[in-house]
């Protein structure tokens, strides 16, 4: 089994909002680390994501000490919060939808497993090679993805903002798709809210892997571009660097 220093940097900034509305987990003790980015509104955005980096953890740490497998500890954790967020929703917020994405990474044995639910994502830099690893569950995506929209239409289209899967979502058919991948000496995974993502290229994480070999460093510069780039919105970033001793 290969074994890993684990270094991690995170970052999240209010940006213009009146309020930061994303959470995120950069536990690089127990290798869990996770990004939310809540929507409803007032508390509720916040109240949500917040259920997230709360009830996912703890989900996952219950259930990988009683040795589920790891790929379905994923998905229960997700089922956990979507449902408690459901639950508090209709409680506490009557006139918007409460809600929020989550993309999450556990790293167990020599696995790291990554989920979503949202427009969230998470991205693995291997060398020259950027993977997204998450799908993203926006209207505009999924028409690009059946050839509706061209990927230019998709980036401009209103449906952009409205998703079909996220925590808080009660018609939800089906949950999130668990992406495992076995990580390698140098890996770089970088996770983020769409306030940053959306200012991000699979130049930049080549090229920022490469100049930013320290993850707090590289976090920090990716939210300041972001923002530097005009992001509105909140903008939240971890980053998760696997290294040889
Ligand atoms: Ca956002």
């Amino acid at each position: 089994m290969a074994e890993f220093v684990i270094q991690v940097g995170s970052r999240s900034a209010q940006g213009l909002r009146p309020n930061n509305e994303d959470r995120f987990v950069a536990d690089a003790a127990r290798h869990v680390f996770l990004v939310a980015d809540g929507m409803g509104g007032q508390d509720c955005g916040e109240q949500a994501s917040g259920m997230a980096v709360d009830i996912i953890p703890r989900v996952l740490h219950d259930r990988l000490a009683a040795h589920d497998d790891a790929g379905r500890a994923v998905q229960q954790a997700l089922d956990e919060a979507n449902q408690a967020i459901i639950n508090a929703g209709v409680r506490q917020c009557t006139t918007r939808r409460m809600g929020t994405t989550a993309v999450v990474a556990v790293q167990q044995a020599d696995r790291v497993y990554v989920a979503n639910l949202g427009d969230s994502r998470a991205y693995l830099i291997r060398g020259d090679r950027v993977e997204l690893l998450t799908v993203d569950h926006t209207v505009a995506a999924a028409l690009a993805r059946n050839g509706t929209l061209t990927a230019d239409q998709a980036k401009n289209s209103p449906w952009g903002n409205v998703l079909y899967k996220f925590l808080g979502c009660a018609e939800m058919t089906e949950g999130a798709d668990v992406r495992p991948f076995t990580p390698e000496a140098g890996d770089r995974l970088v996770m983020g809210s769409d306030g940053l993502t959306n200012f991000l290229t699979d130049a930049d994480l080549r090229e920022g892997a490469l100049l930013h070999r320290n993850p707090q460093e590289w976090a920090d510069h990716l939210v300041e571009s972001a923002l530097r780039r005009g992001s509105k919105d909140n903008v939240t970033c971890v980053v998760v660097a696997f290294n040889r001793e």
